[in-house]
């Protein structure tokens, strides 16, 4: 069987479910390869993470599509989801992705995790991700939503485990400031980052947990950048900037990082132009430490 799979969004990222997908297909001896319209194909999949990525023309009416683009509610199969990634699709990337828990307990209105993935188990273990088809790779990228909700025993073994096996770690979708407490901080500050701890920020009530959280990681010996999503609304510029000054006089290395708010369920505009301002003021170190907004022209 000759199968396509499709990544709507791009191909900036890798997209797990498409790597099962081709991990599953490829052990049942069947060719797996990146979608072209001029080809002819058994099946196509695709696969949209954002409902606002237009859908592709050129797929086939019979191609089946999933992702929360497409679906909030859209699943693999356990079958495939139960495969482990083929890397061999993404031969540019070169660390390990996965997730060590699923869900989260919290229910923040914005966000799809609840409704999508209910509330946090425990999947994976650092070493089986790290494990891939292609070979141990010690850089892992790890997309869970609230690995801090996790029971304590859990986050203790695999940070061991991290450290033990020398991996270095990014939890890409940040760290919830409200669960750094007395026990998880030391252990959270001694393991190896791949950059940097992130946090989210999103609204106001939460820029005294990301400073309290901030100054405990300090306490316990960490030393990098702190990298701090700020959800930015539109008619929201006043509390995103009050979070964004009020992390950076915390911590001179607190790096903000303004994001928008778009729905990832509805198919809203563009954010606006002064949302779009604000980020790229904010985004851009070295624009956001020449100046403030107030006086930025640009
Ligand atoms: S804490 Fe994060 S993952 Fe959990 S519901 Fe809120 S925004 Fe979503």
């Amino acid at each position: 069987m000759r199968v396509a799979i499709h990544s709507v969004d791009g191909r900036n990222y890798p997209n797990l479910a498409l790597m099962r997908i081709s991990a599953w297909h490829k052990a049942r001896g069947d060719e797996v390869e990146w979608f072209s319209p001029l080809m002819p194909y058994d099946r196509v999949y695709a696969s949209k993470v954002f409902t606002f990525t237009p859908d592709d023309p050129y797929l086939p009416p019979d191609a089946i599509r999933g992702g929360t683009g497409y679906d909030p509610a859209s699943r693999l199969p356990p079958e495939i989801d139960a495969m482990p990634p083929d890397y061999t699709v993404y031969p540019q990337f070169s660390a390990a992705y996965g997730f060590l828990t699923r869900g989260c307990p919290n229910r923040c209105p914005w966000c799809v995790v609840p409704a999508k993935e209910g509330g946090i188990r425990l999947v994976a273990d650092i070493e089986r991700i790290c494990r891939t088809n292609t070979g141990f790779r010690r850089d892992a990228i790890l997309m869970d939503n609230n690995f801090l909700a996790a029971p304590l025993d859990f986050i203790r073994e695999q940070s061991d485990k991290m450290r033990r096996l020398k991996i270095r770690v990014d939890f890409n979708q940040a760290t919830d400031a409200r669960l750094y407490n007395e026990q998880t901080a030391p252990i959270m500050a001694g393991i190896k980052w791949l950059k940097y701890i992130r946090i989210s920020c999103d609204t106001d009530a939460m820029l005294p947990h990301c400073v309290r959280a901030m100054r405990l990681l300090r306490s316990f010996g960490y030393r990098k950048d702190f990298f701090v999503y700020v959800l930015a609304r539109d008619g929201g510029m006043e509390s995103a900037l009050h979070r964004i000054y009020g992390l950076t006089s915390a911590d001179p290395r607190a790096v903000p990082f303004v994001m928008p708010y778009r729905s990832l369920t509805d198919n809203p505009a563009e954010p606006s132009a002064g949302l779009r301002r604000l980020a790229r003021w904010c985004n851009r170190a070295w624009i956001r430490n020449s100046c403030r907004f107030e006086d930025y022209r640009g």
